[in-house]
C-alpha cells in the first residue's frame, strides 16, 4: 500500500467526465468498478434518490416491507427468465454469499446428501470468505487459503492459452467432459460459476455454448446451477439477461454492480420457484433461509434502481449498446497491431486487452513498478481513468457513452499503451 501515497480526490463528475480538486478531467474508463450505467450527475436517478429520501430513507424487510423493493422485485423477476422471487442484499459478495447457502440448504430441505460446492477455476465472486472460497483467484486470495472452505475446482476453456497439444475447440470439449464426469458423482449441491465471461479473472469470454453445455450437464446431474451475472448482466457483454443469450436456465442468479446504475449499493439473488417452495414450511420445520442484512431492502436504493431500470427501456439501451459496441471493433486491428499487445477480447461494452512481452510467447509483460500504477499515471496524462486486471487493461466504460466519446476512450487508449514501451522491465 505504501505505493499509494497520494490519491488524486474526485470533486465531482458529469457525463462520463471525472474532475479532480485540480480541476483535471479523466474519462471514466471503469465505470467506477465496473456499475455506472448513464455516467454521472444523470438528473433522472438523482431525483429518484432525492425524492425517496424525503419519504422513507430505510426501514425493514423483517416483518415489513416497502413499495420500492416490492417495485423492483417485480421488475426483476418480469425480466429474468425462469425466476420467481428476489432476495435483496446490499453488495455482490453478499448476494453470493446467499446463493451458496440457498444451494446448501435447498439440498439440506429436500433430503439430499449433496453437500459440495464446484466452480470454475479462475472464477470471481467477491472478497467475502464463502464468495472467495468459491472464486477463487491464487494472487488475491492465497494468504487466506487455510481458512476458505474446500471448494471442487473445474478447468475452464482458455482460447488465448490453451493447454499445449490442444485446439481451443479440444480444450473446450476437455473442459466439459472433466464437468461431466466430475458432477456425475451425486455429491455436489450445486455448480457456481459467472455468466458470459470471467471478468475478474482476466476478461475471459466463454467459448459459444460452453455455458449452455455447462447447465444441461447440471440438469442432467441434479446440480443447481448458480450464475453470478454482477460484472456480466445488465448490458455489459450486450444483452440485458446474458444466461438467456446463452440459452441457459439457472436456478439461482446474483445481481449487483449495475442494478442501481452504479448510484447506491444494492445486489440481488433471484430463485426460480422449484428453488424457493422448498424453503416454505411451518416455522418448526426451519426450512426458511436464516440470513439477512440491515439494509436489505433499502428504498433508496430500490428506487433509484427502478428508474435506472425503466430507463433501460425507454432509451432502448441494450439496442443502443450494440451499436456503441462496433467501435471496439474499429479499433480491433490497430490495437492488436501494438507491440506489447497480445490479445484483445471484446464483447459488448466490454474489452480486455492482453499485454505480453512476447507475442508468439504470450509472455505476460512486467514492469519495475505495478502496472497497474504505471497505466493508471499514464492514463491519467491522457485524460482517462484506466484499471488494470494484472498485465490486463480493462476497458468497461459507462453503458450509455456515445460513440465519439467511445472514439476518444479509445485513441487515448492507444496512445497510453504505446507510451508504455519505454518502462517496461
Ligand atoms: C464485483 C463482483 C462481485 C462482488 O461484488 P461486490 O459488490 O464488489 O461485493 C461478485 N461477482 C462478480 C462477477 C463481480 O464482478
Amino acid at each position: 500500500m505504501a505505493e499509494w501515497k497520494k490519491f488524486c480526490t474526485i470533486r465531482s463528475a458529469r457525463g462520463v467526465w471525472l474532475t479532480d480538486t485540480n480541476g483535471n478531467k479523466m474519462i471514466d474508463a471503469v465505470a467506477s468498478m465496473w456499475c455506472n450505467v448513464w455516467g454521472h450527475s444523470e438528473r433522472r436517478l438523482v431525483t429518484a434518490m432525492t425524492s425517496q429520501a424525503k419519504k422513507l430513507q430505510h426501514s425493514s424487510l423483517f416483518n415489513l416491507t416497502n413499495r420500492p423493493a416490492e417495485e423492483l422485485a417485480d421488475r426483476l423477476v418480469g425480466i429474468s427468465p425462469g425466476m420467481n422471487s428476489v432476495f435483496f442484499s446490499d453488495n455482490g459478495s453478499s448476494a453470493m454469499e446467499v446463493a451458496v447457502k440457498m444451494a446448501i440448504q435447498y439440498c439440506k430441505n429436500t433430503n439430499q446428501k449433496r453437500t459440495k460446492i464446484a466452480a470454475l477455476k479462475n472464477g470471481y465472486h467477491g472478497d467475502t470468505f464463502g464468495a472467495m472460497s468459491v472464486g477463487y483467484i491464487p494472487e488475491f486470495f492465497s494468504r487466506f487459503q487455510r481458512q476458505l472452505f474446500p471448494v471442487v475446482r473445474l478447468s475452464v476453456p482458455d482460447k488465448y492459452r490453451p493447454p499445449r497439444g490442444m485446439t481451443p475447440q479440444d480444450h473446450t470439449e476437455y473442459c466439459l467432459d472433466k464437468m461431466e464426469e466430475r458432477l456425475g458423482r451425486g455429491d455436489i449441491a450445486a455448480l457456481v460459476m459467472e455468466s458470459g465471461a470471467q471478468v475478474a479473472g482476466g476478461a475471459l469470454l466463454y467459448p459459444e455454448g460452453f455455458e449452455r453445455s455447462a447447465g444441461r450437464i447440471c440438469k442432467r446431474h441434479g446440480v443447481l446451477l448458480v450464475l453470478d451475472e454482477i460484472a456480466t448482466g445488465f448490458g455489459r457483454l450486450g444483452p440485458m439477461i446474458q444466461y438467456a443469450r446463452q440459452k441457459c436456465s439457472p436456478d439461482i442468479v446474483a445481481y449487483g454492480k449495475m442494478l442501481t446504475g452504479g448510484y447506491l449499493t444494492m445486489a440481488a439473488t433471484l430463485a426460480t420457484k422449484k428453488v424457493y417452495d422448498a424453503f416454505l414450511g411451518e416455522f418448526d420445520e426451519h426450512l426458511h433461509l436464516f440470513h439477512g442484512h440491515t439494509y436489505t431492502g433499502n428504498p433508496i436504493a430500490a428506487a433509484v434502481a427502478n428508474t435506472n431500470l425503466r430507463m433501460y427501456k425507454e432509451r432502448n439501451l441494450i439496442n443502443r449498446i450494440k451499436k456503441t459496441s462496433l467501435v471496439f471493433e474499429q479499433f480491433y486491428d490497430e490495437l492488436l497491431a501494438l507491440n506489447m499487445v497480445g490479445d484483445v477480447r471484446h464483447r459488448g461494452m466490454l474489452m480486455g486487452i492482453e499485454l505480453v512481452s512476447d507475442k508468439r510467447k504470450k509472455t505476460p509483460v512486467t514492469m519495475e513498478k505495478s502496472i497497474n500504477s504505471i497505466i493508471f499515471e499514464e492514463g491519467r496524462k491522457n485524460g482517462i481513468y484506466l484499471r488494470t486486471l494484472g498485465n490486463i487493461v480493462l476497458l468497461v466504460p459507462p453503458l450509455a457513452i456515445t460513440e465519439e466519446e467511445l472514439e476518444m476512450l479509445l485513441n487515448r487508449t492507444v496512445r497510453t499503451i504505446k507510451t508504455l514501451k519505454t518502462r517496461i522491465m
